[in-house]
């Protein structure tokens, strides 16, 4: 089937459910998000945030429910999950880049390994991704020889170098010391205003405040309260949304 409605929404959970042992995770998570929106995700350390990107890109599997992605429900394995994981872009908190080799082979892993692109294919579009995110004279260098917000760009690079429909970033500024904080958040508003789909887990509320389209506030595992940046943070509804800005704000 081709994809002819392109104002379908690119990611659609519902009914969401996870379990670790005896613990409810995720409970009944119902999430659409339209492509090209900007979902920021926020609530306290423990509700569910990480494992809800980790479900959306199935490195996390599910009890019950439906994730549909681009069209296509997701099975928990399988060659539909292997083309997912391409195509949904992932940054962590931690870089994770490999450390013997460098910036640019980092970033061309991917593609070519994975995807099997041609090298110099990838490279071309490496060398582009580095100089986007603002490290292209870095391209040589090993990943002990950048800043962290250095590394933290090249990730985003590595992640985009497999052309992701979707971008999900899971506190990529919370290792970060403060001063290179901006740096990051600046390519991400670059990406959100060139038009990624993106969820973003953040602690940064100016940038949910700028770059998102809506803000869903995340606490015991369901998801509380939604609406857009203006409304949430001028007026959140729940007593658990009101109690959480307080605290961080
Ligand atoms: P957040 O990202 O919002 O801090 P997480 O999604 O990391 O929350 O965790 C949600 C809950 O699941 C927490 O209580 C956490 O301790 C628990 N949890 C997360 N990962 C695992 C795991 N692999 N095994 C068992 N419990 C886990
Ligand atoms: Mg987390």
């Amino acid at each position: 089937m081709g994809r002819m409605m392109t104002n379908e929404p690119l990611i659609v959970l519902s009914g969401v459910n996870k379990w670790f042992g005896e613990l409810h995770v995720l409970k009944d998570v119902n999430l659409s998000i339209a492509r090209g929106e900007v979902v920021v995700v926020i609530g306290p350390s423990g509700s569910g945030k990480s494992t809800l990107c980790r479900a959306i890109n199935r490195l996390e599997p599910i009890n019950n429910g439906d994730i549909v992605f681009d069209g296509t429900r997701l099975p928990q394995e399988g060659r539909p999950l292997a083309r997912l994981r391409s195509e949904v872009g992932m940054v962590f908190q931690s870089f994770n880049l490999f450390a013997h080799k460098t910036i640019l082979e980092n970033v061309m892993l991917g593609p070519v390994k994975v995807r099997k692109e041609k090298p110099a294919v990838v490279r071309e579009r490496a060398l582009g991704l580095l100089d986007r995110v603002g490290i292209a004279a870095q391209a040589e260098k090993y990943p002990a020889q950048l800043s962290g917000g250095q590394q933290q760009r090249a990730a985003i690079a590595r992640a985009l170098a497999m052309q992701p429909k979707a971008m999900l970033f899971d506190e990529p500024t919370s290792a970060l010391d403060p001063e290179m904080v901006g740096e990051v958040l600046e390519v991400m508003t670059g990406l959100a205003s060139e038009g990624m789909t993106m969820v973003v887990v953040t602690h940064e509320m100016g940038f949910a405040r700028h770059a998102a389209n809506r803000v869903v506030f995340m606490a015991d595992g369901q998801l509380v309260e939604e609406a857009d940046p203006k409304t949430f943070f001028a007026s959140p509804r729940t007593d658990r949304a009101k109690d959480f800005l307080s605290k961080i704000l």
